[in-house]
């Protein structure tokens, strides 16, 4: 049996950023994805300052292929329904990229022994190591690590089987995109997000190297077709959308861990990071916390095996004010002063509006929000966590305190 430091489950950027530091920090370490890489991820591609600044520092600089045109991303427009598009600029370029080359580019470079194909299915405990049993080509092998780092993702396998309970009674989000070819008015420069109802929490849409990309996030229990047809009629009736042919489909499940405050940074030597830890921001924005709590995991590990600290313990600390910020993007109290996301910057979105579309845009944001946002229990939450920062200047966080 193979014998590794640290075994990473998942090759997106909270996997290959815990596989770089690690290796940095002189360890042996097998990164590995279920797919042939590179693959395709669910995703608009906006890689936000901070999380340029993190692949810069820790990668090198983005290798041009990766890049999609426009290659800068300018910020949002939101749609009311009683005021039309909304742009607002974010104070600083976003990249745009195509998650595809840039994730194998972060993997490649991570410096660790890289398998893909190679999918993790369930571990053991032997003494104070983790034996992982993993499926390549049908065959099934067994790996040995003092370390697993679980980043598989939202919908994560080694929580599944390692700790069910984590997932017990939450509430499941679903996100899918469709790429087509055709035309539409849209400025490709901006994000759109449409305030509309019937369509969910997140009717969205933009356009990379010229593909028109339409999006839905659901809840359990909305039916996919019938919501995304009514939203292609919308935009055929609104921005004048007409469709040639459908290029390609990428649909992923999401949890709801970060609004319901229920982050899961592992247990014993098993440590999760990203989405599979429940970070998450607002509008979606991933890749930055992946990083950062990747490179936090790493790092625990690398002084529980140096100096033998626990490294689990050394990680919830590192990486807390990863979840402060991801509850922050959910605080409408602190979200705009959060910096984690450029996205939370933006200027004041509404300020080129009369006093009147002021009014008329903020009533349809709290008929939206009133409306489509079904996540059980994540009001409760929100408000909650809310009122506790207020008040104690902290949130209470369940898996760090
Ligand atoms: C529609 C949509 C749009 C988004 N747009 C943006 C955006 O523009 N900017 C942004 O910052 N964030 C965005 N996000 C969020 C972002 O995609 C995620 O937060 C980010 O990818 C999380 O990185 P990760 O490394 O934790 O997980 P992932 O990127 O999901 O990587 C997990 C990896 O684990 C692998 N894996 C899964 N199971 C196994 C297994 N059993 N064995 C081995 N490997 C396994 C998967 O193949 C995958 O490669 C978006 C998300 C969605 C759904």
């Amino acid at each position: 049996m193979q014998k590794f430091d640290v075994l990473v489950v998942g090759a997106g950027p909270g996997g290959s950023a815990t596989a770089r530091k690690c290796v940095d920090g002189g360890l042996k370490t097998l990164l590995i994805d279920k797919h042939k890489l590179p693959r395709r991820k669910a995703c608009s591609g906006i890689i936000s300052n901070v999380s340029q600044n993190y692949v810069f520092e820790n990668f090198g600089p983005i290798p041009e292929k990766a890049f999609s045109r426009p290659n800068i991303s300018r910020g949002m427009g939101f749609y009311f329904p009683t005021v039309g598009m909304v742009y607002t600029d974010v104070d600083c370029y976003n990249l745009y990229v195509w998650r595809d080359k840039f994730d194998h580019f972060l993997a490649k470079s991570s410096g660790a022994v890289l398998r893909d194909r190679t999918r993790f299915l369930h571990l053991e405990h032997d003494g104070a190591e983790v034996v992982a049993h993993l499926k390549r080509n049908e065959k099934i092998t067994k790996v040995r690590a003092r370390y697993l780092i679980g980043a598989d993702g939202g919908n994560s396998r080694v929580i599944r089987t390692f700790a069910p309970d984590v997932y017990q009674g939450l509430p499941w989000a679903y996100a899918c995109q469709k790429y087509f070819e055709g035309k539409i008015d849209a400025d490709d420069r901006y994000l759109h997000w449409f305030l509309t109802r019937n369509m969910g929490p997140f009717p969205w849409m933009n356009l990379k190297d010229d593909q028109i990309i339409i999006g839905l996030a659901l809840v359990k229990g909305h039916n996919f077709q019938s919501r995304f047809q009514l939203f292609v009629d919308f935009l055929k009736k609104n921005l004048g959308l007409q469709i040639k042919r459908e290029l390609a489909m990428e649909a992923c499940p999401s949890n709801t861990m970060t609004p319901l405050n229920r982050f899961f940074p592992g247990r014993g030597n098993v440590l999760m990071v990203g989405d599979a830890m429940g970070l998450m921001h607002q509008g979606g924005e991933g890749i930055s916390c992946a990083l950062a709590s990747g490179g936090y995991a790493g790092e625990a590990v690398i002084q529980a095996v140096h100096k033998g600290v626990d490294a689990l313990t050394l990680y919830k600390q590192l990486v807390k004010p990863e979840m402060v910020t991801a509850l922050d993007q959910f605080n409408p109290l602190r979200m705009k002063a959060s910096s984690a996301s450029s996205m939370a910057k933006q200027p004041g979105m509404l300020h080129g509006l009369s006093l009147a579309d002021k009014a008329k845009a903020i009533r349809d944001t709290a008929d939206f929000l009133r409306n489509e946002f079904e996540v059980q229990g994540m009001g409760d939450t929100v408000l909650k966590n809310m009122l506790h920062r207020l008040v104690f200047r902290r949130y209470r966080i369940p898996a760090a305190d």
